[in-house]
């Protein structure tokens, strides 16, 4: 429903803010996104978030973890340079990026909050997500950065990083959003059946392009790809945020079927594989 300081994100909007590929593109230009994600136990969300970076776009993606989860992204998106790295070494070594995607899949033990630590620390945007946001939860001095942040929670992930049940999250989504951007001093994606992308002083921006086919795990790990791809292609929080969940929304709904909408069950690795179409469209 139309509420004040509330815009809905329309097609024109996101195509003229789409990061594009110009004749003097290279790939470093193009942008180049470090993902931080999954451990030796899992390894499916890291492949995820690699998936939605290389189908959205990123200049070159750089996927920095645990021995395992290198094997899995190794193995499923050879466009990714990896490095096996160690919770004390951290992201040091792991080359420039201009910007992160932080936690999908990564665990949330001491080892995993070092290198959540590490990432945080840069001076580049991060995207923090998933079990990213359990660790900022029990440490909220996780998100205290001098360089943009940008948080993708699900309402449950909300309500615990405000300490707030997430019944009253998703009774009044849209106050939930716009304190948590107050009050982490983030910019805020909000997921769900609608997505809301809050920052402060900004309009909040409500997302209608998804489908409830994507109500299956692994979707959000897509999402956080997609979105980090746009960060490193120079796009703000706010923008970023805003393309990337319209894009999603939109290439769920055509792998569901067309882009009108469809009813067929679709994969999370489906909608990663349906971005290009989705951002032709
Ligand atoms: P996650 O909660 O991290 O697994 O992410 C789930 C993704 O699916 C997010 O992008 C949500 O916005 C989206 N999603 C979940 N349920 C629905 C729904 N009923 N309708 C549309 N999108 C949904
Ligand atoms: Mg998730």
């Amino acid at each position: 429903l139309p509420a004040p300081g509330v815009v809905t994100l329309t097609g024109p909007d996101v195509a003229e803010r789409m990061p594009r590929a110009e004749p003097e593109s290279n790939k470093y230009r193009r942008g180049v996104v470090g993902v931080v994600a999954g451990s030796d136990r899992f390894t499916g969300a890291a492949v995820l978030a690699v998936g939605g970076a290389v189908r959205a776009g990123a200049g070159l993606v750089r996927f920095a973890s645990a021995a395992e989860a290198v094997q899995q992204v190794r193995a499923k998106w050879p466009e990714a340079v990896t490095k096996i790295i160690t919770p004390e070494e951290g992201v040091r070594e792991v080359g420039r990026v201009q910007a992160w995607v932080l936690g999908p899949g990564m665990g949330t033990d001491d080892d995993a909050h070092a290198l959540a630590r590490s990432v945080l620390d840069s001076d580049v945007p991060v995207l923090v997500d998933a079990d990213g946001l359990t660790l900022a939860t029990r440490d909220r001095s996780l998100l205290r950065r001098s360089a943009p942040t940008l948080i993708t929670p699900h309402a449950g992930e909300l309500g615990r990083l405000l300490g707030v049940p997430v019944e009253e999250i998703e009774e009044r989504r849209l106050h939930h959003a716009r304190l948590a951007a107050a009050e982490l001093g983030v910019t805020v994606l909000l997921k769900g059946s609608t997505t809301l992308v809050a920052e402060e002083g900004r309009p909040v921006r409500v997302n209608l392009t998804g489908t409830p086919w994507l109500a299956t795990g692994g979707t959000g790990d897509v999402l956080a790809g997609i979105a980090g791809a746009f960060l490193a292609g120079g796009l703000s929080c706010y923008e970023a945020a805003s393309c990337a969940a319209f894009v999603h929304g939109l290439a769920a709904r055509m792998a569901a079927g067309g882009p009108e909408g469809g009813q067929a069950p679709i994969a999370a690795l489906d909608v990663a594989l349906e971005l290009p179409s989705a951002i032709r469209t």
